[in-house]
């Protein structure tokens, strides 16, 4: 006789509820309730069948969704933990009641890639020698790798145009690090921003000044200004699909650029849950985006790596790739082109250890939250292919615990940032990644932590990013530090006491008259008095900066500059259109559905 039973586990961005019929200890049937519109959604089904056709909950995790795997596989066990007396089932169904049954090497986490470095090397090789003997085991005009935002959009617009288009995608669903993000977009002199904001008088060129400034040299500006020049349109073309712009804000400012060619440019859509611009709402996005390819005709495969190129001897012509696809190796011919989208090396220790000494550090010290599929294979594949490389070096960081400065809406709250030495070194509300690339070199200058030092004032502010309860647990956790004195504080965090009496007079003294006249700050300008709480800064990684050279037409360049024929690049893939600190929120998935956008368009315009 079969029986129901109910099991609830915690997964990403919300609960999994499992309901399991049950024909003695065999799994007949399981059906699961998961958030729409969440990773964890995205492999439910095929998580389901799995265990159905198993007959038990211990089923491979899906790469890429391995939290909300886990989380699955809880909510079975805890249902049939009901069935053998081991939970009652209201134990089951508390998502906080711990798994009875959680295998040793479950991963557990707020999130699918907080602290998952993955440390396994990158599965590309070198480029498979093309010659005539060469079979292909399948043909399409355009073979895109990676179904993030830059491979979707590119594989949308090459299908909507007619190509056929094959996909191949590392992990178990679509959308790597596109999905966790808030899928916010920059661009400038949209009719959105002209209704939802007071510039109406914007345009693409003072957006291409102001990327350029905060790129300090390091920039293509052909590529920049193309960027900005067609992000407008990539917001229609996305409208079109069904995206709805609802508000549009600005990035925290940058002291070294100039204030003329600001304004607010962070294009947020609804999410259809009655908000927008959340971690994780990317998802929307990406979701908009495959929907639209497949409609047009594109084919998609999971867990199906590009591990290799089929290139010419001479290294001069990309014919295809070489994928694994259950368990085998397959060579797809790619007729027009190969566009690389696996973004940047962000969970590659060696290609950081060798390009980009941020990124390194933050590996191993620090969160990273973009996708753990993400190991620089296409810059790999792009280098082996005799690919340049170019703008590696900076990152996307965030300081994990505040989020301090990521939206201009949200004044920074009075707080100092003070080095080894107990000083300032930095303008604390410019903008994220600005901040904390200095908190880096100070860091590694210096060989010590830094900290944000506030106080009881801080927490009543606008921008706070305590309450006086959160604070407290904070404080019990250790997580904060309190300190009666200066002398107390200078002891607690290791620094020169004189060194930071004289920071604290400096920064109160002016701080008084509502000016920084050392670091121009903006906001959360406040004298600091004692007690006061320390919170020693940890960044948070969202990405690596970086990656192989391309044109303006999207092809992927030599070391001496010249186009590899057929071969394409788009997203976080390509380098040169970053700088070397993050600019600001939207700028990143503006860029991505550009350059998917633009690739495919080089290759419809290309002739056969
Ligand atoms: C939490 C978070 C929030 C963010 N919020 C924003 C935001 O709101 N706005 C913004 O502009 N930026 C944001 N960013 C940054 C932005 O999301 C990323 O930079 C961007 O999405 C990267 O897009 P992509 O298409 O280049 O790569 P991805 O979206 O990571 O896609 C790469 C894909 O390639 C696949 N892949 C890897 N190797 C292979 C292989 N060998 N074969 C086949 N497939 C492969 C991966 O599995 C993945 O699916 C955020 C980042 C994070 C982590």
């Amino acid at each position: 006789m079969s029986e129901q039973y109910q099991g609830t586990a915690k997964g990403f961005h919300g609960n999994i509820t499992a309901t399991v019929t049950l024909d003695g200890d065999t799994i007949s049937d399981v059906t699961a309730e998961v958030e729409p519109g969440t990773v964890g959604g995205l492999g439910v089904a095929r998580l389901e069948n799995a265990v159905k056709a198993a007959g038990h909950a211990d089923v491979d995790a899906i790469t890429g969704a391995t939290i909300s795997s886990y989380a699955f596989e809880a909510a079975v066990h805890k249902a049939t933990a009901v069935a053998k007396g081991d939970l009652t089932a209201e134990q089951a169904l508390d998502a906080a009641t711990e798994d009875p049954y959680k295998p040793a090497d479950a991963t557990t986490g707020a999130s699918e890639n907080v602290n998952v470095v993955e440390r396994n090397p990158s599965p590309v090789t070198k480029p498979v020698p093309y010659n005539d003997d060469v079979k292909f085991d399948d043909s399409y005009d355009v073979v895109v790798v990676g179904s993030g935002g830059a491979g979707l959009a590119a594989a949308t617009e090459a299908a909507q145009a007619g190509l056929s288009v094959f996909i191949s995608e590392k992990a178990g669903i679509p959308g790597g690090t596109t999905n966790f993000s808030g899928g916010v977009m920059q661009a400038a002199g949209t009719s959105y921003q002209k209704a939802l904001t007071s510039y109406d008088n914007d345009n693409p060129d003072k957006h291409a000044s102001y990327w350029i400034d905060a790129g300090e040299d390091q920039v293509d500006m052909t590529l920049v200004r193309d960027l900005a020049k067609n992000a407008p349109k990539n917001i229609d073309w996305l409208a079109d699909m069904g995206i709805k712009w609802q508000s549009v804000y600005g990035n925290n400012h940058i002291p070294a650029t100039s204030t003329l060619d600001f304004a607010d440019r962070i294009h947020v859509y609804d999410n259809g849950k009655g908000g927008g611009g959340q971690m994780g709402d990317g998802i929307v996005l990406t979701q908009t985006l495959l929907k639209a390819a497949l409609d047009a005709g594109a084919t998609i495969s999971y867990d199906t790596p590009t591990t290799a190129l089929v290139q010419d001897r001479d290294r001069k012509i990309i014919y295809g790739v070489v994928v694994h696809q259950n368990g085998e190796k397959r060579l797809i011919e790619a007729k027009r082109g190969v566009i690389l989208a696996t973004a940047g090396i962000d969970h590659n220790l060696e290609l950081a250890k060798a390009q980009n000494p941020q990124h390194y550090s933050d590996l191993q010290h620090h969160a990273n939250l973009s996708a753990v599929t993400d190991t620089g294979d296409g810059i790999f594949l792009g280098m082996a292919a005799g690919a340049g490389i170019n703008g590696m070096g900076g990152t996307i960081d965030l300081d994990g615990k505040t989020g301090n400065a990521t939206n201009d809406q949200i004044p920074s709250m009075p707080m100092i940032y003070v080095n080894a030495k107990g000083k300032r070194f930095v303008c604390e509300d410019a903008t994220y990644a600005f901040t904390m690339r200095a908190v880096f070199q100070q860091e590694k200058q210096l060989g010590k932590p830094t900290n944000m030092i506030f106080d009881e004032n801080s927490i009543q502010a606008e921008g706070s990013a305590w309450t006086a309860e959160t604070l407290a647990k904070d404080v019990e956790k250790g997580e904060v530090k309190k300190a009666a004195t200066v002398a107390e504080l200078a002891k607690l965090i290791h620094v020169p006491e004189e060194n930071l009496q004289a920071t604290l007079t400096e920064w109160n003294t002016h701080a008084k008259t509502g000016q920084d006249p050392v670091y121009d700050r903006q906001t959360g300008i406040a004298p600091l008095t004692a007690p006061f709480y320390v919170h020693q800064t940890t960044a948070m990684n969202l990405g690596a900066i970086g990656g192989l050279t391309i044109n303006v037409e999207g092809q992927v360049l030599d070391v001496l500059d010249a186009p590899i024929k057929g071969l394409y690049a788009a997203g976080l893939t390509a380098g040169g259109w970053l700088g070397p600190y993050y600019p600001g929120s939207g700028t990143a998935i503006a860029g991505i559905v550009h350059q998917g956008r633009k690739a495919a368009q080089t290759l419809i315009k290309k002739r056969m």
